[in-house]
């Protein structure tokens, strides 16, 4: 006879957001189940967490009775509760400009230097999650709270009306799992949007981007580098190494994420139009081609050594046109990918889980669930939107970096602001990611790129730095884009 498992809820993908999810869910009484492809712990990226993503995780853990994952959402718990755990205390996001064949060149006004920091100190900063230690960890949550977990498991659709029937393969071992509702968290590996042929709407998506990215050890201090070059890193808001490090250079940049098991996470974001010309090279072959380009970058990975293979993609950005039906419904990352720039993606993802969870939770059994699916739905293909804005203005940005300085300020503003009124107002905090919901600056950030594009020379330059002043107004309340600050922005 054939096994057979039933759960009110089937989730596909035991990622971060695919555990976190059960686990919320069986705290809220619906009997769920966890279907993974892989095996953990497995290599996946995703690893720089922000205050948002940790205000999210910190509120979903005590608003769900989840004690063991409270201590995630800041460094000095987290290290109390779980040295074993690798993580880096993450006090803010800095970023330098890199000329091609030039060492970095840094000035007292810290012209092409910007450092935000995101806490004050260390015991509440935010923190990197070392994802194949991070996800086995909350796939262990989720198996101590009973949830029935099946890895190495390749799943396929047999039926979906009047309940999910789902065909499993576990080595050779065959199985079905019948439930009512079904919530996609495989990310890209596109389960839903595969097996109910969902259309795509990626065309509509302004950035265009891919990635080049692995794990290294041996990677050297970038402040030790900073400190020989005579920078002046006594102004800085924290010790640079201690923030996830990115490298601006024209048509891209690169992200640097250290852990404290000595490994660290490295990638470049490259424009497909900008980078075309080295797309058909090696992962490790492109690799080399940009880092030899910048003397300085050059120089801090000039011992390091890949501890992963190589990695590349082709452009990054997929978007599904539909995210939820009845019975089922995508995760954030499921529903789309956009690009690693300001470490959007896991906050998104953590806000689509605290939608979903009170969606369900309201509406489980009635028919007013598919309304309250399709509200959260337009909401997330409106932020979807807003995002797509913001980092392909950004992109524009990278051939100046008072652009850039200037671009990026609409993300601080609007993430500082929705980290505000998350703690501060129980209402419609949902809907506050990166403040997209007040009109005005959204409209704003959609219309950055048009203008980037007519800047030529440094008079433009000057209009676009206040015109983004006062096109973020409405949401500054963290004192941002103030040139009395030299691109150094203390925690507020
Ligand atoms: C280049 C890049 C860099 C990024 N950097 C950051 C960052 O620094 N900070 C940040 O906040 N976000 C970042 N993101 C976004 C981040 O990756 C996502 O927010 C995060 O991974 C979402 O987690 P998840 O659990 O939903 O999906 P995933 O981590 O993708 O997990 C999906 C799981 O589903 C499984 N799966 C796939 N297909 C199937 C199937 N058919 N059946 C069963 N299981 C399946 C996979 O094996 C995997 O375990 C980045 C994204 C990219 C592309």
């Amino acid at each position: 006879m054939q096994e057979i498992h039933r759960a009110d809820v089937a989730i596909i993908g035991a990622g971060f957001s695919g555990s976190l999810t059960a686990m919320i869910l069986s705290r809220i009484g619906l009997r769920t189940l966890l279907l993974e492809r892989e095996r953990h712990p497995r290599f996946a990226l995703g690893e720089a967490s922000t205050p948002f993503a940790n205000l999210v995780l910190q509120q979903l853990a005590q608003r769900y009775d989840l004690p063991a994952i409270a201590p995630l959402a800041k460094f000095g718990p987290w290290k109390r509760a779980y040295p074993h755990l690798p993580t880096w205390r993450k006090r803010g996001f800095s970023f330098f400009r890199h000329h091609a064949h030039r060492p970095f060149l840094p000035t007292p006004n810290h012209a092409e230097e910007l450092l935000v920091a995101a806490s004050p100190k260390d015991e509440t900063s935010d923190t990197h999650w070392h994802r194949p230690s991070f996800d086995a960890f909350l796939v262990e949550q989720a198996q101590a709270l009973g949830i029935p977990y099946f890895d190495e498991t390749e799943t396929t659709l047999r039926q979906i009306e009047p309940e999910w029937i789902l065909s499993c393969d576990r080595h050779g071992r065959r199985f079905e799992v019948r439930s009512r509702f079904v919530i996609d968290a495989s990310g890209p590996g596109g389960f839903l949007t595969r097996a109910l042929e969902l259309p795509s709407s990626a065309e509509a998506m302004r950035t265009r981007s891919r990635s080049v990215f692995t794990h290294l050890v041996g990677v050297r201090s970038w402040e030790a580098i900073l400190r020989r070059q005579g920078a002046w890193i006594e102004h800085y808001p924290y010790q640079c190494d201690h923030s996830t490090l990115h490298h601006v250079f024209d048509g891209g940049w690169m992200w640097v994420i250290p852990f404290d098991n000595g490994i660290t996470s490295v990638g470049l974001m490259l424009d497909t139009d900008h980078w075309h010309d080295i797309e058909s090279l090696s992962a490790e072959e492109q690799w080399r081609m940009v880092t030899s380009r910048y003397p300085s970058i050059a120089e801090q990975f000039e011992n390091a050594q890949p501890v992963e293979p190589w990695r590349k993609t082709g452009r990054l950005q997929r978007r599904t046109a539909r995210l939820c039906g009845p019975n089922w419904v995508l995760l954030p990352h499921a529903a789309y990918a956009l690009d690693a720039l300001f470490s959007i993606g896991n906050g998104h993802t953590l806000l689509g889980i605290e939608r979903l969870a009170k969606s369900l939770q309201g509406h489980w059994g009635r028919e007013t669930l598919t309304k309250a699916l399709e509200r959260d739905a337009e909401v997330l293909q409106d932020e979807i939107q807003f995002n797509d804005s913001l980092i392909r203005a950004c992109y524009l940005s990278f051939r100046d970096f008072r652009l850039f300085a200037a671009t990026s300020m609409m993300y601080f503003a609007g993430a500082h602001a929705a980290e505000l009124a998350r703690c501060e107002t129980e209402k419609a905090k949902d809907r506050q990611f990166l403040s997209s919901q007040v009109v005005a600056f959204a409209s704003a950030v959609r219309e950055a790129a048009d203008r980037l594009d007519r800047i030529h020379d440094e008079a433009g330059i000057f209009d676009y730095e206040a015109w983004v002043r006062a096109a973020i107004a409405p949401v500054n309340f963290g004192g941002f884009a103030d040139p009395s600050r030299y691109n150094l922005y203390p925690c507020q």
